[in-house]
């Protein structure tokens, strides 16, 4: 009765309005994205801060949420996910790994098979949907996982990509409807990105269209949040340059650069990234897709990017390898026995070959995961050789805890000013052992 009553007073009903409204406006305060910029190495790498507060959006009066703020240290490792969730480890084994794997990337595509985004946002949001409280969620539409963009296939009205699920094609208001739903921490705007073969032609409608839909994207977006524009340009520094310097003439949270790991070399790599950082303002976070690999991660720092996916966790894991290069110093220590075995390479190696089967010592002797903490070569050699889940599991536990700390490293490198020295000290020593692995195959 007595709501029905205040719903008939107009005066109850605007300072019901206005209450709601300045809540909404706590709330997006709360979820605000700090970025400062701490450190810089004697080129473009530079070491940061971000911080964000997860926690605080829920709706939910059973929720146990509290606003919790999350600071990450830059440059940065976003722990790939399918649906959110990493490949292989399940929400409950999340907490075992270090406390900078708390921002998870996610595709907003991976959802387009199954639940709506009414359901999503009846739910409260990725964060509710999952029970991942205290973890900060960045969205983009492409992922180097399951979700390809396919240039041939993007038109003008949205942005195509090959899926597990068959090629679609995506516009700005279905996109943007997925990310109001979802409310992530931070979310990037649909790119053309096209690879580096295309016609010069082809590359600079790619660089307005990626602009029209971020001002689309943006004025479709109500609630804002924290926008990374899309940067994309392929294999032309003056398009590169271009794309970057529109995008920074927006306001936006930071920015995500596209269009790289599609066909380009490495050393073409360089003026490309630098065309794009030399323009964007130092203190606003870069993000980047298709750098995976430890030599390429080192480039993108090298050119000032701050935030990596981790696809190649993901590959790695996948074909039974292990991460094992000494993270304390540089120059490896790997025994000839290592050198000689299949798939080996002095960074990693491959627990599906049948010298690990009797190996009764951890993946990494003093590496503290959970795996390595647990369980022996030899288990896990088995594991995979009989198909057990579990084996990829543990694999992925270990793999993100030692490339974790492969970004510290970096990170200590970068605030002691000797960035440069750690960077040439492990492409000198990859060189090497990759040779010394041709010598004795
Ligand atoms: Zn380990």
């Amino acid at each position: 009765m007595r709501r029905f009553f205040g719903l008939k007073n107009p005066k109850n009903q605007r300072q019901r309005c206005t209450a709601e409204r300045e809540r909404e406006r706590e709330r997006e305060r709360e979820r605000e994205m700090k970025f400062a910029v701490k450190a810089w190495s004697k080129g473009r790498a530079r070491a940061g801060v971000l911080q964000f507060v997860v926690g605080s959006s829920s709706s939910r009066s059973n929720s146990p949420s509290h606003p919790t703020e999350i600071e990450i240290e830059t440059p940065a490792l976003l722990l790939s996910t399918r649906k959110g969730l990493p490949f292989f480890i399940s929400p409950d084994l999340l907490p075992s790994l270090p406390s900078d794997s708390h921002l998870l990337q996610f595709s907003p595509l991976h959802f387009l098979e199954g639940i709506t985004p009414e359901t999503i946002s009846a739910i409260g949001g990725l964060h509710e949907m999952l029970g991942l409280h205290e973890y900060g969620f960045a969205a983009v539409p492409r992922d180097s996982i399951v979700c390809l963009p396919h240039c041939d296939g993007t038109n003008k009205l949205g942005a195509s990509f090959e899926t597990p699920f068959g090629r679609i094609l995506i516009k700005p208001s279905e996109y943007i409807k997925f990310i109001s739903s979802m409310k992530p921490n931070s979310w990037t705007t649909l790119a053309d990105e096209v690879p580096a073969w295309v016609s010069e032609k082809r590359n600079k409608t790619s660089v307005d269209r990626t602009v029209r839909w971020l001002d689309d994207c943006i004025a479709l977006s109500s609630k804002g949040g924290n926008i990374f524009g899309a940067i994309v340009g392929g294999s032309s520094v003056e398009e590169r340059r271009r794309s970057a310097q529109e995008v920074a003439k927006r306001n936006v949270s930071g920015y995500w650069i596209g269009g790289f790991g599609l066909g380009e070399s490495m050393d073409d790599r360089s003026p490309l990234l630098n065309a794009v950082t030399d323009c964007l303002p130092e203190q606003k976070p870069r993000q980047i897709c298709g750098l995976g690999l430890p030599e390429e991660v080192l480039q993108g720092i090298d050119s000032g990017v701050d935030l990596f996916d981790a696809s190649y966790i993901y590959n790695l894991t996948a074909g039974g390898f292990a991460l094992t290069f000494p993270l304390e110093r540089i120059v490896r220590n790997v025994s000839d026995s290592q050198l000689s075995n299949k798939g080996s390479d002095g960074t990693k190696i491959n627990l599906n070959d049948a010298v690990y089967r009797k190996d009764n010592s951890p993946i990494v002797d003093g590496c503290r995961c959970y795996s390595c903490q647990n369980h022996t070569k030899a288990y896990i050699s088995h594991l995979l050789n009989v198909n057990e889940m579990l084996a990829l599991i543990l694999l992925e536990i270990h793999n993100t805890h030692h490339y974790l700390g492969f970004f510290r490293a970096i990170r200590e490198a970068i605030k002691g000013g000797k960035f440069e020295e750690f960077r040439n000290h492990f492409i000198e020593d990859s060189c090497d052992h990759v040779f010394a692995t041709a010598l004795s195959a």
